[in-house]
């Protein structure tokens, strides 16, 4: 039987954020998301229901056609749905497959690159932090450096450490700079797709 998933949209870019920043990536957002932060910038994808369902025969099309050799699940919160379907498709294209999750539900699929942005009011799930590649952080207050840190312990110690300011205020990014000048494990995410007005 063919696996459909709701997919809030699908799309060749340029992933902006984190490790891969400036690598060309197909994004598959998947529709649906529990964790619903107040700052979110795609609270289209919330709603499960308001999005087509596609099959994974179609997304796959889709990566081959466009040359990508990396595909990025996001969300909405991807792991809200079995991605092993998915995964198990798209590897069989020989690409990297990477997720950016915030870690609330179980872990599925098989996965190249695992990006946990953890939120405070709905934390990760205990397993998922030992699969982590890259832990970004979206920092307003020094409450939130806080946060990353505890979180940081959690993972495995080859994983990259980033804090990101949020787009539409610089108002953290004093307190970024500071930070990660006086520790260095730490590094800077920008979303340089917004920069370069990508999607
Ligand atoms: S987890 Fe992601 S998609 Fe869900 S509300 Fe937060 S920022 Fe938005």
């Amino acid at each position: 039987m063919e696996v459909h998933y709701p997919i809030m949209e699908h799309f060749y870019t340029i992933q902006g954020e984190g490790y891969h920043t400036g690598a060309p990536a197909y994004f598959i957002r998947t529709a649906g998301c529990d964790v619903q932060c107040w700052w979110c910038d795609v609270k289209d994808s919330w709603d499960g229901e308001k999005h087509p369902l596609i099959s994974v025969k179609y997304l796959c099309e889709q990566v081959k056609d466009s040359g990508a050799d990396k595909v990025v699940i996001t969300g909405g919160e991807p792991l809200l749905h079995d991605l092993q379907p998915l995964t198990t498709e798209l590897k069989k294209l020989a690409v990297d497959v990477h997720i950016e999750t915030s870690g609330s539900s179980p872990l599925s699929g098989t996965l190249d690159w695992v990006t946990l942005s953890p939120k405070r009011f709905k934390k990760p799930l205990p397993e998922v932090y030992e699969h982590v590649d890259e832990l970004k952080v979206v920092v307003l207050t020094n409450k939130d450096i806080e946060w990353a840190e505890s979180e940081a312990q959690k993972c495995p110690k080859t994983a990259r450490l980033y804090l990101q300011p949020e787009w539409d205020t610089a108002e953290s990014i004093p307190l970024i700079v500071d930070y990660v000048k006086k520790n260095p494990q730490w590094a800077i995410s920008l979303q340089t797709h917004k920069f370069l007005d990508v999607p």
